[in-house]
C-alpha cells in the first residue's frame, strides 16, 4: 500500500454543508461566504476578510488594492512557490528577490535593507514551511522605508512568532485553500485586512470592479449597478466557503494532530546523518504545514525516485524560483545569485505530512529514508 503524498479532511459534517449549499438556490458568492469570512477573521483575529478563488488572486489583487503596478519593485523570497512572484509580476510590478536563512528557508530580514531602491513600494514575505518570517524586524524596516507589507501566508493560517499572529503586522495577509493545503476547498484562497475601506476594494476587485453583489442583486429588489474601477474574476463561491466552515471549526485539532506527528519525525530522524532537518524559531507556533529534509549533496533527485520506488509520496517545495527557465530567460538570473535559496532548492524532499498519516505509515517512511537516503 502506497503512503500517500497528502489526503484531505473532508468529512461528513463538510459534505453535509456542500449538500445543503447544492439544495439552496443560490451557489455563488453569498451567504455562505460570508459566514466563512466572518469566521476565518475571528480565528486570525483580523477584522476584514475577503474570500478568493485562490492565494494567487489574493496577492495579486492586494498589490492591486495599495496601487502597486507598473515601474514598482516588490521585495520577495525565491524560495517558495513561483505564484508568489507571479502575482506581483500579474500586477504589473517586478519581483525583487532577497536571499533566505540556511536554517529556515525565510526571507533573510538582514539582507532587506540593500535590496531598497527608490522604485520599492513592498516586502511580500512567504511563511515557509509554516514558520514565521522576523515579522517585527520586516515591519520596523518597511516603516524605515514607508513601504507596504503583504504577506503570503498560504502555509501559515496558524503560526505565531513573537507575540505576534500572523498577518498582524501586515498591510495585507493572503492564505491558500488550495487541494494540498492544511485546510482546503480543492482551490480557494483569501486576503485578511486591518482596513475596511481596502477590504471593500478587494471586495469590488474579486467581482470585475462592479460596486454591487450578486448576492445584493438577489437578495434586494434590482438595482443597477456600476463599474467604478476594472476588476478580475476572482470571487469565493458558496461551496468552497461550505467546504471550509468545518474545517476550521477543527483546525486546531487537525494542528494538534500534525504536531504529534512532527514532534515524531523529528525524533526519528534527528540521528539519521544522511538527512538534515530544517531549523525551528524559538518563542513561535509552527503551522506545520510541509515536513521538509534537506538530502545530502547531490543526492537528492536519487532519494526522490527512490522513495517513489518504494510507493512513498514526495514532493519538491521549492526549487529555487530565480532558476525556473521564464525567470532566468526574462531577468537573467543565474545559479549563483541566491546561494542559500539555491541550496535548500537542490537538497530539499517534502515527506508524507498530514493529519492522517497514520503512525506506522510515518515509521514506514522513516525506514525508507534511512536505506536511501
Ligand atoms: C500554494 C501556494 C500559493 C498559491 O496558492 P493558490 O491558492 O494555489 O493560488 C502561493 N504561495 C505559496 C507559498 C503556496 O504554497
Amino acid at each position: 500500500m502506497k503512503v500517500e503524498f497528502f489526503r484531505h479532511n473532508i468529512d461528513e459534517e463538510d459534505k453535509k454543508r456542500v449538500l445543503d449549499v447544492l439544495d439552496s438556490i443560490f451557489l455563488t458568492t453569498g451567504s455562505v461566504v460570508a459566514e466563512f469570512e466572518t469566521e476565518f477573521s475571528r480565528y486570525v483575529g483580523l477584522p476584514f476578510t475577503v474570500g478568493m478563488t485562490s492565494c494567487t488572486a489574493a496577492l495579486h489583487l492586494s498589490l492591486l488594492a495599495f496601487d502597486i503596478g507598473e515601474g514598482d519593485e516588490v521585495i520577495t523570497t525565491p524560495m517558495s512557490f513561483c505564484a508568489t512572484s507571479n502575482a506581483i509580476l500579474h500586477a504589473g510590478a517586478r519581483p525583487v528577490f532577497v536571499d533566505v536563512e540556511r536554517d529556515t528557508g525565510n526571507m533573510d530580514a538582514s539582507l532587506l535593507e540593500s535590496k531598497i531602491t527608490d522604485r520599492t513600494k513592498a516586502i511580500l514575505p512567504v511563511h515557509l514551511y509554516g514558520q514565521m518570517c522576523d515579522m517585527r524586524e520586516i515591519r520596523r524596516i518597511a516603516d524605515m522605508h514607508g513601504l507596504i507589507i503583504i504577506e503570503d501566508a498560504a502555509h501559515a493560517v496558524e503560526s505565531e512568532r513573537d507575540g505576534i499572529r500572523v498577518g498582524h503586522l501586515a498591510d495585507a495577509v493572503c492564505f491558500s485553500f488550495y487541494a494540498t493545503k492544511n485546510i482546503t476547498s480543492g482551490e480557494g484562497g483569501a486576503v485578511a485586512v486591518h482596513d475596511a475601506q481596502k477590504a471593500e476594494v478587494l471586495r469590488m476587485l474579486r467581482a470585475h470592479g462592479i460596486d454591487k453583489t450578486a448576492g445584493d442583486r438577489y437578495t434586494k429588489k434590482y438595482q443597477h449597478w456600476d463599474m467604478p474601477l476594472l476588476g478580475w474574476k476572482y470571487n469565493m463561491d458558496n461551496i468552497q466557503a461550505a467546504l471550509l466552515i468545518g474545517q476550521l471549526h477543527r483546525i486546531d485539532a487537525l494542528w494538534q494532530r500534525r504536531k504529534m506527528l512532527w514532534d515524531l519525525y523529528r525524533r526519528e530522524l534527528s540521528d539519521c546523518r544522511a538527512v538534515e532537518l530544517m531549523g525551528e524559531r524559538k518563542g513561535a507556533r509552527h503551522a506545520m504545514h510541509l515536513f521538509t529534509v534537506l538530502a545530502g549533496g547531490d543526492r537528492r533527485d536519487l532519494v526522490l525516485s527512490s522513495l517513489q520506488d518504494r510507493e512513498i509520496g514526495v514532493a519538491v517545495n521549492y526549487r529555487a524560483i530565480h532558476l525556473l527557465s521564464y525567470y532566468a530567460e526574462t531577468f537573467g538570473y543565474r545559479r549563483g545569485d541566491f546561494p542559500v535559496a539555491e541550496e535548500i532548492g537542490d537538497r530539499t524532499v517534502s515527506l508524507p505530512f498530514y493529519p492522517k498519516l497514520s503512525e506506522e505509515e510515518l515509521m514506514r517512511v522513516v525506514r525508507n529514508i534511512r536505506e536511501v537516503a
